[in-house]
């Protein structure tokens, strides 16, 4: 079949109409969403990628999110876990109180954070106190007088507990990472794990 070139322009521009109609469906109905909402620039918790977005309320609920075009990390763009991040918050299934199994039970129950923040200090401190070591003993290799090395077991000041690990969460920022390895490092913890690394 022979196509003239009037014939082409034609076809090509009303196919270009027809998939351009819905994209231009979805931009109208976005602006109307996001009118009159407040404009709020934040970081995606999900991974330490860090993408910038932005978000819209209106009436204290999430009405948008959306890449922010100005960060220099996404640039505007976000993956299908950033771009759904309204379900974060707009979900029925959302966990906002701590939820606390007590031993021996099959069930959660809600509680409340003033005493599961008690607890946690609690248990910090019970088990820091109980495990916490001020020495430990290591094989290392010492000269000996005719110049040989002699593996000897020489004790150490460790001040630390084994008993305790921390996970941090790819949410946390510098400063927040920061804090807390200080906070962890004087308790005395070596096991400090990051959940971006697992
Ligand atoms: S949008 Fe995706 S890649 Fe970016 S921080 Fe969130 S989860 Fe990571």
């Amino acid at each position: 079949m022979s196509v003239t070139r009037r014939e082409f322009f034609k076809i090509t521009g009303s196919t270009a109409l027809a998939l351009g109609a819905p994209a231009l469906a979805d931009a109208k109905e976005q602006k109307s969403k996001i009118a009159g909402a407040t404009e709020t620039r934040t970081i995606c918790p999900y991974c330490s990628v860090g993408c910038g977005i932005i978000v819209h309320t209106k009436d204290g609920k999430v009405v948008n999110a959306e890449g922010d075009p100005d960060h220099p990390i996404n640039e505007g763009t976000l993956c299908p876990k950033g771009a759904s991040i309204t379900q974060l918050v707009n979900n029925d299934l959302r966990v906002k109180k701590p939820m606390y199994r007590a031993p021996g039970t099959d069930s959660w129950k809600e509680v409340e954070w003033d005493w599961t923040i008690d607890q946690i200090a609690r248990k910090v401190k019970e088990t820091r106190d109980r495990t916490f070591k001020l020495t430990s003993k290591s094989k290392v290799k010492e000269k000996q007088a005719d110049g040989t090395d002699k593996e000897v077991e020489k004790e150490f000041t460790v001040n630390r507990t084994d008993a305790i690990a921390h996970i941090g969460s790819a949410a946390l920022d510098n400063e927040e990472c920061y804090l807390l390895q200080k906070m962890m490092r004087s308790w005395g913890l070596v096991y400090i794990e990051h959940q971006a690394r697992i």
